[in-house]
């Protein structure tokens, strides 16, 4: 996107994925952006086939290839929902080259998180768990939640996926239990599910539970129980283009973006509010 332009040129990388599909399916009822490149791993099926054909779409005219730089010379911006192996390497490429990045995929490791921090001193970069909106406004309200319910709570996090799902705990559910950790102004000791004699619950705990099954495409619950009352923030999501649309709009936002490292905060304006000011007994 430039300022001559109002076209953003996108390169989807992991094309042929559940979400490579979805992007460049969304991204093809949106005039605003052209898909100018489409990149599977070396031993993807999807290989030389059109991309727009292979996401259930008219023919793009753009082929499914593994050379990456190549294919993402044309873009402006590359939307990567590739999986977790190589991510480091691929957002190095990105960086090198001077693109705008936007990154989706999750259970990235240290190497890839610093990756990420170094292209976002050459590059404009988001890299969320979670593209969706009602995902981001869960976020804000469990930040929100735990500041006002404070440690007479305890806080447990339950997500559920599709049984192809490779890692856990979700991204998602990873970045709720931060919110918890900022609303309640401490971080919290990590449980993953528990088993066995695990003895009573201690405070200052936060467990994560990972279920996996059938085709569920993202759910997340923040419970907080409390003496005599608890709260659940609970978001369903039934479609993988809730996340589409929203890399899509972090596409926007980071076409104009000045180098650095934002969140789906920056791009929906929720970085901006402010927690309330509670005085607990
Ligand atoms: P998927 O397995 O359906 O698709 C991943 C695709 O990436 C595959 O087609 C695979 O061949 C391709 N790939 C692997 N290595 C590659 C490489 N080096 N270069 C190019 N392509 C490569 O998985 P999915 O369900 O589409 O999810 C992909 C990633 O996105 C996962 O990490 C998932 O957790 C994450 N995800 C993130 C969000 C979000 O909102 N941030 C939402 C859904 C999924």
């Amino acid at each position: 996107m430039t300022e001559q332009s109002s076209e953003c040129s996108i390169c989807v990388v992991g094309a042929a994925g559940r979400m490579g599909q979805r992007v460049i399916a969304c991204a093809r009822t949106m005039p605003v952006f052209r898909i100018v490149g489409a990149v599977e791993a070396p031993t993807s099926p999807a290989l030389g086939r059109d991309a727009g054909v292979h996401a259930g779409c008219e023919p793009l005219g753009v082929t499914v290839s593994s050379d990456l730089a190549g294919a993402c010379a044309a873009a402006t911006v590359v939307i990567d929902f590739a999986l977790a192996e190589g991510f480091a390497a691929r957002v190095e490429t990105y960086a090198r080259l001077g693109k705008a990045c936007v990154l989706g995929t999750t259970g990235v490791d240290a190497a890839g998180r610093a990756a990420v921090a170094r292209a976002a001193e050459r590059v404009p970069v988001v890299h969320a768990p979670n593209f969706s909106v009602g995902v981001n406004l869960l976020c804000a309200l469990t930040r929100y939640a735990a500041a006002i319910l404070g440690e007479a709570f305890d806080v447990e996090i339950v997500e559920m996926h599709h049984r192809q799902k490779k890692d856990a705990p979700s991204g998602t559910a990873v970045r709720l239990a931060e919110m918890v950790d900022a609303g309640r102004g401490t971080a919290l000791h990590r449980v993953f599910g528990r088993e066995g004699i695990c003895g009573t619950r201690a405070a200052g705990e936060l467990a994560i539970h990972a279920v996996r099954g059938g085709d569920v495409v993202g759910d997340h619950t923040v419970i907080f129980a409390g003496e005599g009352e608890r709260v659940e923030l609970t978001h369903k999501a039934s479609s993988r283009d809730t996340f589409a649309r929203g890399a899509l709009r972090a596409a926007l936002f980071v076409a104009r973006a000045a180098p650095g490292a934002y969140s789906m905060s920056d791009v929906l304006g929720l970085a901006d509010l402010a927690l309330p000011t509670i005085a607990r007994p």
